[in-house]
C-alpha cells in the first residue's frame, strides 16, 4: 500500500479577510456563488462582508440540513445559472453541502469556516444526513477544497463553545495518528500516513496545550491574540491535515457510539470526541503523566470528562452496552489500533474515563 497525505490548494486566515473575498477568488472564474447558512446571509455578511455584499455576489441560502435533496436543490440552481465557483460559507453542514454540490458540478470549492467547532473544512470528505437529522453517509470529493479562508475576528465573535469543542476535535488527532501509525491501519485517503502528516499532528497536539486556555480567553472577550490565531490553525487547518491523512481510531468510534444515546445530542462534535480520547488513554494505558496532562487540559478550557457533562449521569450498564455495540461495530476505527478491540475493554475504559474525571 501506498503513502498518502492530502491537502487544500491553498488556506489563508487573518483578521477582516473575507472582505478580500473577491480579489482573492478571481483567477478563478467570474460568476461566483455563495451557499450561506441564513445566519451568515443576516449577521455575518452585514457585519463582516460590506465589500461582498457591494460586489452582489449571488447568494443560496442553505436550508439546514445536508440531505440529498438539499444537495439536488442546490446544485440545479448552480447549473441553470452556471456559476463557474462555489463559496461555501457557515458551519459544517453548509460547507458539506457546498463541498459535495462543486465536487458534482466539477467547480473549486471556496471554503469558509464561520466557526472553528470542527476540524472538517480542510478535509476532501462531507457528510449526509436524512431529512430527519440522522446520519446517511460520508461522501469522498474528488479533491480537498481549492481554498480555505477562515476570518479570525468572525471566529473570535462567535461563542467560545464552538472554539473549545474544535479544540475537543483537534485533542483526538495527534491519539488517533499515533495509534494508526503503531498498527499501520488506513487513514482517510486510503494509504498510509506520512512523516509530514505525522509531525503535523504532533504540531496540533503541543499548540493545544500551549495556547488553548490563552485561546479559550481571547475568544470568550472576542478579540484575536496571537494563542487564538494559534488555536484556530490548530483546530481547522494542523488537525483537518492529520486526521484525514493520518486517520483515525478510538476517540472517533466511541463518538459514533455516544450518539446511539439521544441524551448525548445536544453536546457538540468535539465535546464528545474528547471524552472518546479520555476513554482512549485507558483503553491504550498511556502514562500516568500523559493521561493527567490530558485530564488537566480538559478541565482547564471546559471539555468534558465525566458521564454527566455529556448528558449521561447515572448511567445504566445497558447504556454503557449499547455505547460499546456501536464503538466495536466492525466499520469503526477504533479496530485501527493494534490490541483486539472488544465490547467489554471499551465499558471498562468508558467507566474508567469517567471515575478518573470525577477524582482529577
Ligand atoms: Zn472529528
Amino acid at each position: 500500500m501506498s503513502q498518502r497525505a492530502f491537502f487544500p490548494s491553498k488556506y489563508i486566515q487573518g483578521a477582516n479577510i473575507i472582505n478580500e473575498l473577491p480579489d482573492i477568488i478571481k483567477d478563478f472564474g467570474s460568476k461566483p456563488v455563495i451557499i450561506a447558512s441564513p445566519s451568515v446571509k443576516s449577521k455575518i455578511l452585514p457585519s463582516y462582508g460590506e465589500i461582498i455584499l457591494k460586489k452582489k455576489i449571488d447568494i443560496i441560502v442553505f436550508n439546514g440540513e445536508c440531505t440529498n435533496t438539499e444537495i439536488d436543490r442546490c446544485l440545479k440552481i448552480i447549473n441553470d445559472n452556471h456559476y463557474d465557483i462555489v463559496i461555501a460559507m457557515g458551519g459544517g453542514k453548509t460547507i458539506d453541502t457546498g463541498k459535495i454540490c462543486a465536487d458534482k458540478a466539477n467547480l473549486p470549492v471556496i471554503v469558509i469556516p464561520t466557526i472553528a467547532s470542527t476540524d472538517a473544512p480542510c478535509s476532501a470528505c462531507a457528510v449526509t444526513y436524512t431529512k430527519e437529522g440522522n446520519f446517511e453517509s460520508v461522501l469522498y470529493q474528488k479533491t480537498n477544497p481549492t481554498m480555505v479562508i477562515v476570518d479570525t475576528k468572525v471566529i473570535a465573535n462567535a461563542p467560545a463553545r464552538f472554539l473549545i469543542s474544535g479544540m475537543g476535535d483537534a485533542l483526538a488527532t495527534f491519539f488517533e495518528a499515533k495509534s494508526c501509525l503503531r498498527s499501520n491501519a488506513k487513514n482517510e485517503c486510503n494509504g498510509h500516513s506520512t512523516l509530514t502528516a505525522f509531525q503535523i499532528s504532533k504540531l496540533c497536539y503541543d499548540t493545544l496545550l500551549r495556547y488553548g486556555l490563552l485561546a479559550k480567553i481571547a475568544n470568550e472577550n472576542q478579540i484575536v491574540t496571537p494563542a487564538l490565531n494559534n488555536i484556530i490553525e490548530a483546530n481547522i487547518l494542523l488537525s483537518g491535515i492529520g486526521f484525514e491523512s493520518c486517520g483515525l481510531a478510538t476517540a472517533h468510534a466511541v463518538h459514533n457510539g455516544l450518539t446511539e444515546l439521544p441524551e448525548t445530542h445536544k453536546y457538540y462534535h468535539g465535546e464528545k470526541v474528547a471524552f472518546g480520547v479520555l476513554t482512549g488513554l485507558h483503553l491504550n494505558s498511556e502514562d500516568k503523566q500523559t493521561i493527567d496532562t490530558v485530564y488537566e487540559f480538559c478541565k482547564q478550557i471546559g471539555l468534558p470528562t465525566t458521564f454527566s457533562e455529556i448528558g449521561l449521569k447515572n448511567i445504566s450498564k445497558d447504556k454503557l452496552l449499547k455505547i460499546a455495540t456501536k464503538t466495536c461495530s466492525k466499520e469503526q476505527s477504533i479496530h485501527h489500533e493494534i490490541t483486539i478491540i472488544t465490547k467489554e475493554k471499551v465499558i471498562d475504559a468508558l467507566i474508567m474515563a469517567n471515575a478518573y474525571g470525577e477524582k482529577f
